[in-house]
């Protein structure tokens, strides 16, 4: 068994341990040592990083987990180290402080949750950037519930209270009682309670501050819903949520920055570009009608008529997509016309409704039999592509075709 240093004292940085197992794995060694100050990986805690070095060696722990046998895992450089020999642990102390922060902030934010508004914390997890509870609550949760219950957690924050962790080989029944939340079943050997006196009790295997001053504050930054009665909180407490509220200001005036307007608030310079993008849009729309026009136009007069049906052909460097919403609007303005357009990689054949018996799939068919790849479509429109022959031959097949079927007709 491994001997927990960071339950005894989590602000111990440094220290000198013996290696009782070692694994090898590719580039990686595996230490099982007697003492370690390295969190393993549980309850919502990420597990530490941090260096283990010997003579000759030095790990770079990326990966430390265990109940009872503590495994610390990482690149090694220079020679595998051996049973028996001493080694130094140092933490990454920033990394490790900082959950300390974010773990404590979160006991004092789910004891505020369960004192206002019932609420049960059901899950939890550190982040390298924010933390994340869920918790339930019946109601539809808004940002006044929220902003209510941060602003106490702060307090708590701000009223530097001792944070006192208690150990009991069985609980009495009293504190049992007193309990935010009931013991794990998985719980084996000491039963240890972490408390802020007046504030919470539970029992927690974690590392927190030992002072809830050390928080620094806590910043919910979003909430949702997860399920019917299930909501989850996002939060950062400390250093990290400083650096998250720079970001997201950063993104802010950044965004400011790129309207005309520079002046606050955002939301109102947004409302006036969505609404220039409408007239803008309006305005497209508009433009692009009057171009159809003089386009239809100039192709009616270049027609060429067989049996009274106008056929009209040519070759465009339009979208499909765009193509295919002139035709729509060609064909229903003139009776008895057919439009056969070739893109690059597409055939748009379509036809006025007046006109009978000739179909346009059936024409879409034929030449793709003729030309290759594939589509389909209706009587009025159809859809083609993957040919492999040029446009300029597509569409003079296309158009003999068309020809064909209509003298036929
Ligand atoms: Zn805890």
């Amino acid at each position: 068994m491994t001997v927990k240093l960071f339950y005894s004292d989590p602000y111990l940085r440094e220290v000198r341990a013996k290696v009782e197992k070692v694994e090898v794995k590719d580039s990686k060694v595996r230490l099982k040592l007697d003492r370690t100050i390295f969190y393993p990986e549980g309850g919502g805690q990420p597990g530490d990083i941090g260096i283990i070095k010997g003579d000759g060696f030095r790990v770079e722990v990326e990966k430390v987990e265990g109940k009872e046998d503590i495994w610390h895992e990482g690149k090694v450089k220079g020679r595998i180290p051996e049973v028996g020999e001493e080694v130094e642990l140092e933490l990454d102390w920033e990394w490790r402080y900082e959950n300390m922060r974010q773990h404590t902030g979160q006991h004092i934010l789910s004891a505020i949750l369960k004192k206002m508004y019932n609420s049960d914390t059901t899950g939890f997890q550190i982040f390298p950037e924010y933390n994340k509870i869920e918790i339930n609550f019946d109601e539809e949760l808004t940002w006044e519930h929220i902003l209510a219950a941060e602003f106490e957690a702060n307090e708590v924050v701000w009223d530097n209270l001792p944070v006192e962790v208690e150990e009991y080989e069985e609980l009495p029944e009293e504190v049992h009682n007193a309990l935010r939340k009931d013991l794990s079943k998985n719980v084996q050997g000491k039963i240890r309670l972490v408390k802020i006196p007046n504030i919470d009790l539970i029992p927690c295997g974690g590392t927190h501050v030992k002072n809830t001053g050390e928080v620094g504050f806590i910043k919910v930054l979003n909430f949702y819903k997860k399920t019917k009665n299930i909501w989850r909180i996002e939060f950062a407490c400390g250093y990290r949520a400083l650096i998250y509220l720079d970001k997201l200001l950063e993104d802010y005036w950044r965004s400011l920055n790129e309207m005309s307007n520079k002046n606050r608030p955002l939301l109102e310079r947004m409302q006036e570009f969505k609404q220039l993008l409408e007239e803008l849009e309006g305005e497209k729309d508009q433009l692009r009608k009057e171009l159809w026009e003089w386009k239809s136009k100039a192709l009616l007069q270049e027609a060429e008529e067989i049996n009274g049906i106008k056929i009209i052909s040519f070759l465009d460097t339009w979208e499909m997509k765009d193509a295919q919403a002139f035709i729509v609007y060609f064909i229903e303005k003139n009776p008895k016309t057919v439009v056969l357009i070739v893109g690059s990689n597409y055939l748009l054949f379509a036809k006025n409704k007046n006109i009978e018996r000739i179909s346009m799939n059936e024409l879409m068919r034929e030449v793709l039999n003729e030309v290759g790849g594939g589509g389909g479509g209706s009587e009025i429109l159809a859809r083609g592509g993957g040919f492999k022959r040029s446009p300029e031959e597509v569409i003079e097949i296309a158009k003999k075709f068309l020809k064909e079927k209509i003298k036929e007709d």
